[in-house]
């Protein structure tokens, strides 16, 4: 029977690389956009064009509103029956900035789309999932580094993901759930000229001991790899995907 991923921010940069990777292994996808309904209609395209023998869907979602992430998950199930992954994705920064010049409004708006929605993606998931199945959080290497001068805030945000994935993991390891995190680098996507930066991955790239940014694809492989039967025994892992940084 054909397996379903749910992706929230599938319509852009890792979750879009991601979808359509799934896709081509043959795999039902139902991704999210919060805006961008172009962009996830176009990554429905790639799906379709990447050998895809599943069905795609595309909703609407803010995942900082609790109704919202509900609608998605039942749309899911709706049109698939069942849920066998999920890909908890989306994810902001804002412009770069030093902490003492963050005002609340930004620092909200980090916390809430990267800590409020991504915890409830994956209580939402652990409602839905059964024995069997696996949920990929998106962390970020920034939880590591800190982010000094550029985003301390996105930084703490993406550690709370590395701590929800680890309680996560142990709560739903006797159900048979796995749950694991991968902690991308610096990654070619539009995120970075939300940061103020469009240029940040081709400037730092070379700085990374693996000498280049890399590419959304290098981040789905890692999330397909944790996802598929071949990662049966590993759980509460964080995986690093940053060319060594
Ligand atoms: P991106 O290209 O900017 O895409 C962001 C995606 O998230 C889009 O699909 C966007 O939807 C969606 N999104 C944004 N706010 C949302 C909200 N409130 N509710 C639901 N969806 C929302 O970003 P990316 O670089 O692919 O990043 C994906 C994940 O990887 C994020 O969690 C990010 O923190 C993490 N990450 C990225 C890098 C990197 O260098 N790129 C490094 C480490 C970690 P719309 O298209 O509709 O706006």
């Amino acid at each position: 029977m054909t397996k379903t991923v749910l992706i929230t921010g599938g319509s852009r940069g890792i979750g879009r690389a991601t979808a359509v990777l799934f896709a081509a292994k043959g795999w039902n996808v139902a991704l999210s956009f919060v805006g961008n309904q172009a962009s996830a209609d176009e990554t429905c395209a790639m799906c379709e064009r990447a050998g895809f023998t599943g069905n795609v869907i595309a909703r609407k979602c803010d995942v900082r509103d609790e109704d919202s992430v509900i609608a998605l998950f039942e749309a899911a199930r709706d049109r698939f029956g069942a849920i066998d992954a999920v890909v908890n994705n989306a994810g902001i920064v804002a412009r770069q900035s030093t902490l003492a010049d963050m005002d609340i409004d930004r620092m909200k708006a980090v916390f809430d789309t990267n800590v409020l929605g991504a915890f409830l993606v994956a209580r939402e998931a652990a409602r839905t999932l059964r024995s069997g199945t696996a949920i990929v959080n998106v962390s970020s290497i920034a939880a590591k580094l800190g982010s000094p001068g550029e985003y301390i805030d996105y930084a703490g945000s993406k550690a709370a993901i590395d701590t929800l994935t680890i309680g996560l993991a142990k709560e739903l390891g006797p159900k048979g759930i796995r749950v694991n995190a991968v902690r991308p680098g610096i990654i070619e996507t539009d995120i970075h000229a939300s940061g103020g930066r469009p240029e940040r991955a081709h400037e730092l790239g070379p700085n990374c001991p693996l000498g280049r940014a890399g590419d959304p694809q290098e981040v789905a492989q890692s999330i397909f790899w944790l996802i598929s039967g071949d990662a049966s025994y590993v759980t509460g892992s964080i995986l690093d995907v940053s060319g060594g940084r």
